[in-house]
This record gives structure tokens, sequence and C-alpha cells, in this order.
């Protein structure tokens, strides 16, 4: 970052050493994201699994290779904060409930959200991914997930919504053959759209 940067980067040192929600987490606190002012996607996602907390990579596990795949980026572009920043709704993982990994801590999004996006002028496009951040980022979209994926064009060009690319979500893939088929190839378009996009 630059020295008009300078904020962002304390900014940044702030999330990586935040411990509010220390005594509710199952595991020590430990922020994973990706960010960066000149970023120009943003990845809205739920919380970190436990293998993405223990690599301390955000998405480095399954529906990380899947979410790439959708996206059509290499893990080198997908990687790389001055071009996606991947901000989820929960920066810790929350733990493992019945079905599945516990919602992201709401802490987190109150505290953090707002002056992370704030920075982001470069930004050409939203993935908006899963319930927690549809409710975020969509909020007058207020229905299923899937509803608000089907009504993906009502959100394009600027924000896309999508299925969390979880292996659990393997059933709702089958169920929805129109994600693959029609909005994928779009959604891979519009991304190398943004990336040849030259920059003022
Ligand atoms: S989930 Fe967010 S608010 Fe809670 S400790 Fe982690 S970074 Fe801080």
């Amino acid at each position: 970052m630059d020295n008009h940067n300078d904020a962002g980067t304390e900014l940044l040192n702030k999330v990586r050493h935040c411990t509010l929600c220390a005594e509710v987490l199952p595991l020590a606190p430990k922020p994973i994201l990706q960010w960066h002012p000149a970023a120009r996607i943003l990845i809205a996602g739920q919380a970190p699994g436990r293998k993405a907390h223990d690599a301390g990579v955000p998405f480095a596990d399954a529906s990380g290779e899947r979410l790439r795949q959708w996206l059509g980026l290499t893990a080198e572009q997908f990687y790389n904060p001055q071009l996606v920043a991947i901000l989820p709704m929960g920066f810790c993982f929350p733990g493992t409930g019945k079905s599945g990994d516990l919602p992201p801590r709401p802490e987190c999004a109150a505290t953090w959200r707002q002056a992370l996006l704030q920075p982001l002028k470069n930004l050409q496009l939203t993935i908006v991914i899963g319930q927690y951040a549809q409710a975020y980022h969509l909020p007058a979209a207020q229905s299923s997930v899937t509803h608000t994926v089907a009504s993906w064009q009502d959100y394009w060009p600027d924000i896309i919504p999508l299925p969390h690319p979880s292996p659990r979500n393997n059933i709702w893939l089958k169920r929805n053959p129109w994600f693959t088929e029609q909005l994928l190839p779009k959604l891979q378009a519009r991304v190398k759209q943004v990336l040849l996009r030259k920059m003022e």
C-alpha cells in the first residue's frame, strides 16, 4: 500500500489483532480476511471453516477450489488482494454445530464491515455468498438464497449472489441446473471483464 493507504494498513492491523469474540469462539480468535483498498472484486462470504482457520488462508478448502472454478480465477489471481478482497461476514472460525459450521459472529460485521468497505473505491463487482452475506449486502431481497440467486439478473452487473460453494451444496446444484448452465458462464464473463478493465 502506498502512503495514502497508511490508514488502510492500520485498519487491517487492528482487525488482525481483534479479540472481541474471544469468550464465545471455540478456538482463539484468528481473523481470516484478504483486503487492499485497490481491490476490484469483493467476495462477501460467511465465515472461515476449520481448514481455512488452520491454514490461516481464506477458502483454503474444497469450497475455495469450487469458488475459484466458478469465478474462472487462478489461485494466483484469487489471492491477489489488489484484485480480490475476501471479507466474510465473520472473520474468525465460529465453530461447528449439528448441521455444519455455526453462523458468523454478529459482532464482526457490526464492528468492522463498514470501515473495510468504505475505502474500496475501485470495486466493480461484489460476489455475495450465502444467507448471511445476502442479509447484509442485499437487504431488500428478503428471501431464500435460492430465490435471490435465481433473481441474479436483478442485481447485475455490480452484485452477483451465489450459493455457498461447499460440497454440502451438491444436491442444491443438482436441483438447480440453471445455475451451472446459465449463471456461471455469465459470472465468468463478468469477472474477465473486470480483470481486463484498465483502472484510471
Ligand atoms: S469474529 Fe470478528 S469481531 Fe469476532 S474476534 Fe474475530 S475479527 Fe473480532
